[in-house]
């Protein structure tokens, strides 16, 4: 926490909000930028431009501009750089029947339902929409989306995204979600957010109390690195697990923060160990901007196969390849094959098992 600054500050999300880092001699206050980090703010000020809440720029490593925090968040000129990167790899514009309503599957759909995050992840899927005042929504919109919902019966499944649902006020998304509970087919309605990870001091006893009322509510987060699991960071997802909310994770694969083996053991061990699931890690997609996050697929692979056996199963989250045809797994082929009667297996130290396969 920075001198002069009191705890009540600190902690209430809306000062967080309004202290944001915005400027290249705001960021100079956490760390020590380098030319190249400064030059690609400039560059990038009309593009994706950065924004930091002051408790995500506390993590950053100061001396280091490699550390997986800063990393995530503070531009690179490596961003202008990526001839093969698109602004909307899963044609999400294509899949939206309405404005910010994204249908990729018959049964469930995410709806975007604003354009605003704390901070802005230099790696976010929908950097085309994030900032990006044409990609707001007013009340009208947001009422055409739950009309599109509510005379589409086979919606059983409402995933509220953005940018974040959770930059809404508590009456706004109170509004919002008891707009979808009175819609018979909506079974489920999650909430993808990352503010558990980079502005814990959102989820407050307050939004708690709100969400128990609308059960089933999921939420989902986004933690990327162990340096993010604060004691911040796990207290919000005890008081959203307190309110009866199953809190999973969805990480992204990303090139020198959490492709090895070591980073993702303790990011998994250590989600577990805050009771959140690490449910997805998703491939990095050929996404503007972000050639130099990419990871190969191959690595991908054989890292989660590295885990298997090594910690315990339900650490291991899925690895998938998002696609505009859905998601797809990214498995190591433990089947082998097929010897006579028996199928045979590798088991997690590599060896071969032959199971007789039922007849
Ligand atoms: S929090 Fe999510 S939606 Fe927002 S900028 Fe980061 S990745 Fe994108």
């Amino acid at each position: 926490m920075p001198v002069g600054v009191s705890a009540a500050q600190w902690t209430d999300w809306a000062w967080q909000m309004q202290h944001r880092i915005r400027t290249a001699e705001q960021l100079s206050r956490w760390v020590r930028p380098t030319e190249d980090e400064v030059r690609a703010i400039a560059l990038l000020a009309d593009r994706f431009h950065f924004v930091i809440t002051p408790y995500y720029a506390s993590l950053m490593d100061p001396d280091d501009p490699d550390c997986p925090i800063r990393r995530q968040v503070v531009p690179r000129t490596a961003e202008l750089n990526d001839p093969a990167g698109l602004a909307d790899p899963l044609r999400e514009v294509d899949h939206s029947p309405v404005k910010n309503v994204i249908r990729a599957y018959p049964d469930r759909i995410a709806f975007c339902v604003n354009n605003e995050c704390a901070l802005y992840c230099r790696f976010c899927l929908r950097k085309r929409m994030v900032g990006d005042e044409e990609w707001a929504m007013k009340k009208r919109e947001l009422e055409q989306g739950l009309e599109w919902i509510r005379s589409t019966p086979e919606i059983r499944d409402v995933l509220l995204t953005g940018g974040d649902p959770l930059i809404f006020s508590d009456d706004r998304l109170e509004w919002l979600i008891a707009q979808l509970r009175g819609i018979p087919h909506v079974e489920i309605v999650r909430l993808g957010t990352r503010l558990p990870v980079t502005l814990p001091f959102r989820v407050t006893p307050g939004l708690c109390r709100m969400l128990r009322r609308y059960h089933p509510i999921w939420v989902n987060t986004h933690f990327n690195h162990p340096k993010e699991l604060t004691q911040e960071a796990a207290k919000a997802c005890d008081r959203l697990l307190r309110a009866g909310v199953p809190v999973g994770n969805q990480s992204v694969l990303l090139r020198g923060i959490n492709d090895d083996v070591d980073t993702m053991k303790r990011l998994c061990e250590g989600l577990v160990r805050m009771r959140v699931r690490p449910y997805y890690v998703y491939q990095a997609q050929l996404l503007e901007g972000t050639a130099h996050f990419r990871v190969q697929i191959e690595r991908g692979v054989e890292i989660f196969r590295a885990l298997r056996g090594r910690t315990s199963g339900f650490a291991i989250p899925l690895y998938v390849l998002d696609t505009p045809r859905g998601k797809v797994p990214l498995l190591h082929p433990y089947l082998r094959g097929r010897e006579g009667e028996d199928v045979v297996v590798e088991t997690y130290e590599g060896g071969l098992w032959r199971e007789p396969n039922p007849q």
